[in-house]
């Protein structure tokens, strides 16, 4: 094909906002990176001489056992960061801050029933090398896979750093998955050991881990061992393999020489999300890993010694990996872990624990926010929320509205908002504001970090020229990107480095704005051609969830014999409103009014849920097939309720 006759591949923006929020001047005067001059001279240095910079902050952020001298060996796909270096993530993260914050909390917990506990950084430093020297005794080894599938306890957070200490990889499993979900992670990793609980708390009920765990067990073939927290419920009559954890931890030292590993050596394997498609084993290694989290952590969040984080994401994420463990860790902070549901026992559960520990910092998910929107401002505004002074977001696009709620409503119009876009690939957050410095857009992620490179291109690797839409690739190497796919190095390659060779591929959308901000248009994949216009999917859906009565929105394209591709838009309702024709009505003229009539849905659907993967993020691919009225034949075991598909078919009939 000629190329002037070759598709498209832009996408077009319909969506304009224009709000802009200044850094609050106080919030600036005591930041880590104090202005938008403080934010480009970093990004230039960066820019100019990345292994000269990267090479400087790996120091900086990092106790290196042994030095290394090679910043980077790229020969790409494949990059090799900080090469002769040897250290240890787990010493980062406890050892180097026990002469100062040996009593300072590390963890505060708070289980769904409402027990609590209070972790210091001494006593989290013995229960890691109490539990590192007991997987020893398992036979665990350096470079050996472990399983991790925990509620959200101060355990879960011990069982990785144990790993980390040891050099063995670990490979977190979300609790609220499957046994047939951990099975196949766990034979596609070979984990040699598991790490689990009898059970965990989820809106009241026991989430039943062991039984699942004795579900999958046969066939397991590698697992040898299955290590047993008492957490909830009823762990069953021990199996053969099973280990108690409190035994196994009796007795054991609380001192565990560090394995001090290679800067290369694999940290930890983790399963995307599962939103496009089959997740995929994201390799991550150690230093570079670490010297990216320590780094983002600090400057995104902008912490302070005296700051209580909290990151509500589950350690079965990457967020949770990142940013509820290792990044604070290292950064030595005092980091909350809620175990349970959003709203249990009520619907004000989140604002009550902000209450509760005077949080000052919090990150949390689109999805959330927008459930928090359904329910109303009452539940927020009954508690004292005067301790917050940092909002993050991350996981989806974020609706302009929602993100002028979660300020005004949650922030109360005072703390700057990061909404910070990175993927489980990237290992960190990559396009996002520093809160001190950069002024925000709501719905834009605003600016690539300093040393990050992403850039819009076509797929010919042409430039995308400002305010269109085009393919998001990072085309320079980082240290906290992937280093493979485990066991699959063709996946690796293919998904990542096909698109434009030496160029890493985010199958995102997005487009830059006349100040170079980036705003997130949704996933290539769910891109919806409508009469020759490519439209990404967040716009749309951003234009529905403005209107007042929406709560949620998630828009796809159906074959259509006239037009090519017609738009549906599935929505839900905040609540109190009843559904009807009129309210589609309304809804297509809104979306007239506020982009314009390409945009304009041709079918809307009324749904009480949207099908999302347990991490929260709408699958549109599942979506799609409902809207052509097909079976789903793709992969389904990341959903977090069939019955919401299920629901939606028979809205059908
Ligand atoms: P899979 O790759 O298996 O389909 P996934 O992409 O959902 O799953 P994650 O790594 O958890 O797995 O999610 C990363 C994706 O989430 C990004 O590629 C992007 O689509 C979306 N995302 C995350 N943060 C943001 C953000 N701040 N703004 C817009 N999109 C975001
Ligand atoms: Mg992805």
């Amino acid at each position: 094909m000629a190329e002037s006759q070759r598709p498209s591949q832009e996408i077009q923006s319909v969506l304009s906002e224009n709000r802009v929020f200044p850094p609050p001047p106080e919030f600036s005067k005591r930041a880590h990176i104090k202005s938008m001059e403080d934010y480009r001279r970093l990004w230039d240095e960066a820019a100019k001489d990345p292994e000269a910079y990267w090479g400087a902050r790996a120091r900086e952020e990092l106790y290196w056992k042994e030095p290394f001298q090679t910043v980077l060996d790229w020969k790409a796909p494949n990059a090799r960061w900080f090469v002769e270096g040897r250290t240890n993530l787990a010493y980062n993260c406890l050892d180097r801050h026990l002469p100062k914050l040996k009593d300072k909390p590390a963890i505060l917990f708070e289980g769904e029933p409402g027990d609590r506990r209070t972790v210091t950084y001494g006593e989290l430093s013995a229960m890691v090398n109490r539990l590192a020297n007991g997987l020893k005794s398992l036979g665990v080894r350096k470079g050996d896979r472990v399983g991790i599938y925990l509620p959200m306890v101060p355990e879960a957070a011990v069982a990785m750093l144990a790993c980390a200490r040891i050099g063995a990889v670990h490979s977190v499993v979300f609790g609220g998955f499957s046994a047939e979900a951990l099975q196949e992670r766990m034979n596609d990793a070979g984990a040699k050991v598991l790490l689990t609980a009898d059970g965990g708390w989820r809106k009241g009920a026991v989430v039943p881990l062991k039984k699942n765990v004795d579900a999958a067990l046969p066939n397991m073939k590698t697992v040898e061992k299955v290590v047993v927290l008492k957490r909830a419920g009823d762990a069953g009559t021990p199996g053969p393999k099973d280990v108690s954890w409190e035994e196994l931890v009796r007795g054991q030292s609380d001192t565990c020489e560090p394995e001090w590993v290679e800067a290369e050596h694999p940290l930890f394997i983790l399963y995307t999300s599962g939103s496009t498609g089959k997740p995929k084993g994201v390799l991550h290694t150690t230093a570079g890993y670490a010297v990216s989290i320590s780094l983002t952590t600090r400057w995104v969040f902008d912490l302070r010694e005296d700051d209580i984080y909290w990151c509500t994401a589950d350690v079965g994420w990457v967020t949770g990996h990142s940013y509820v463990v290792y990044g604070p860790l290292m950064n030595g902070v005092t980091t909350v872990i809620y175990e349970g549901a959003p709203t249990q026992p009520g619907p004000d559960r989140f604002w009550e624990i902000i209450a509760r520990y005077k949080a000052t910092i919090l990150y949390t998910a689109p999805t959330a926010i927008r459930a928090f929107m359904r329910l109303g401002e009452e539940y927020p505004r009954k508690h004292d929320m005067s301790s917050l002074r940092l909002l993050g977001s991350v996981g989806e696009p974020i609706n302009p509205e929602a993100w002028i709620w979660y300020r005004d409503v949650i922030g109360g119009g005072r703390c700057p908002v990061v909404d910070t876009w990175w993927q489980t690939e990237t290992g960190g957050i990559m396009i996002s504001p520093l809160p001190g410095a950069t002024p925000t857009k709501p719905g834009s992620a605003t600016l690539p970090l300093p040393g990050i490179h992403a850039e819009i291109l076509d797929r010919q690797g042409n430039p995308v020229p400002k305010g269109q839409g085009g393919l998001l690739f990072v085309t320079k190497p980082w240290p906290s990107m992937l280093r493979t796919v485990y066991g699959d190095p063709e996946r690796y390659v293919k998904t990542y480095f096909s698109e434009l060779p030496g160029k890493y591929f985010t199958g995102d959308g997005a487009r830059t704005d006349q100040d170079g901000y980036f705003w997130l248009m949704g996933r290539v994949d769910d891109v919806v051609n409508v009469a020759g216009h490519r439209l990404g999917t967040a716009e749309v859906e951003s234009a529905l969830v403005s209107h007042p009565r929406i709560a949620e929105a998630a828009v796809v394209g159906r074959p259509d014999d006239l037009k090519g591709t017609a738009l549906v838009a599935f929505v839900t309702l905040k609540k109190g409103t009843p559904p009807s024709p009129e309210l589609k009505k309304e809804l297509a003229t809104h979306v007239t009014k506020e982009i314009g009539a390409i945009a304009r849905p041709d079918e809307i659907r009324f749904a009480e849920g949207l099908p999302k993967t347990r991490s929260g993020k709408i699958m549109r691919r599942l979506l799609r097939d409902v809207a052509a009225g097909k079976q789903t034949t793709g992969d389904t075991t990341t959903l977090e309720d069939l019955n919401v598909l299920a629901t939606l078919r028979q809205d059908e009939e």
